[in-house]
């Protein structure tokens, strides 16, 4: 298959949408970025990369950031953590508090915000610097060690970020945020504010696609059952409230930030990542989501 051919293509196809969606002016950290940019990248399970567009450029990876720390959260807690967060689609709003007080504090999955706050609380009471874990974990899976948090976001985040602490509160009136939600959230504004590439991102995704072992050093990161987990739950619950049109649509295990990143899994296969900054109503990358949409049809990649 000749991916570098089928990327040049894309980024031809995807211009007369490029500009379109909203960027996430809601951080403002975040809200003069260029909803032009487009960066896509493809990273095989040889070990191979094939990249258009602005791929190397750095950019907020967001919520992708859930699935790095659902994946440590799983190493640490896997019974006890599905007792305090679902395995359901949402069908709400990233960032929607309504569920939470019928379903008493517990969040519908670990991929909405209310159920990431979750899991980062989990890593909060088992390391004593979980912002480091997560840094190390990231640039263990992805093999470099310059990722780093974007201060300037952070900090952005912890400034205007009312809803998150509105719906952490409310968890914790309910006894399923165990630390200060002050010091959860810390945390997760940190992860979320991570900056990565495309490039970085897809080779950083490899796990997902290896069965749980990472491919450079051949350790296992996760194991193969949870790496099949993960990769159902990012199927079902991955993009919001927009999963199902999604999975019509592109049919592959996918998350998405409001930086304006997806990434897509072909087990045993390859990952894709891709950047557009303008999003949808639904918080997902607008373009990306085209991009992934015409990669699939052009290669006729898939899992079913
Ligand atoms: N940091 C963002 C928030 O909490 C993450 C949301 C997202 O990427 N969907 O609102």
């Amino acid at each position: 298959m000749d991916y570098q051919k089928i990327l040049f293509e894309i980024k031809e196809e995807i211009q007369p949408y490029l500009g379109l969606g909203k960027v996430a002016n809601y951080i403002p950290a975040l809200a003069g970025i260029d909803s032009k940019k487009f960066g896509m990248s493809v990273h095989t399970i040889d070990g191979k990369l094939f990249e258009v567009g602005d791929s190397k450029e750095l950019f907020s990876i967001q919520s992708i950031s859930k699935v790095f720390t659902l994946s440590m959260a799983m190493r640490l807690e896997n019974n006890l953590l599905w007792k305090r967060v679902g395995r359901e689609p949402s069908g709400s709003k990233f960032n929607s508090l309504v569920q939470l007080e019928h379903e008493n504090g517990i969040p519908r999955n670990p991929l909405i915000n209310a159920g990431a706050h979750v899991i980062t609380d989990i890593l909060t009471s088992n390391y004593e610097n979980p912002k480091a874990e997560i840094l190390n974990f990231i640039r263990q899976v992805s093999n470099d060690k310059s990722i780093d948090f974007d201060l300037e976001v952070a900090k952005s985040e912890r400034e205007t970020g009312n809803r998150n602490l509105a719906m952490a509160y409310f968890m914790k009136s309910f006894g399923n945020i165990h630390n200060q939600v002050r010091q959860t959230l810390d945390v997760y504004f940190h992860q979320c504010s991570i900056a990565m590439s495309c490039n970085q991102l897809s080779k950083a995704f490899m796990y997902l696609v290896n069965e749980g072992v990472d491919i450079h050093s051949n350790k296992e990161i996760i194991t193969k059952k949870d790496s099949d987990r993960i990769n159902a739950l990012m199927l079902t619950c991955g993009m919001y409230d927009s999963v199902g049109d999604f999975a019509y649509k592109v049919g592959l295990p996918s998350k998405s930030g409001v930086g304006g990143g997806i990434v897509s899994i072909v087990p045993n296969k390859l990952s894709v990542a891709v950047w557009s900054p303008g999003l949808s109503a639904s918080g997902n990358s607008l373009v990306g989501s085209k991009a992934l949409e015409i990669f699939v049809s052009k290669t006729g990649i898939g899992i079913f």
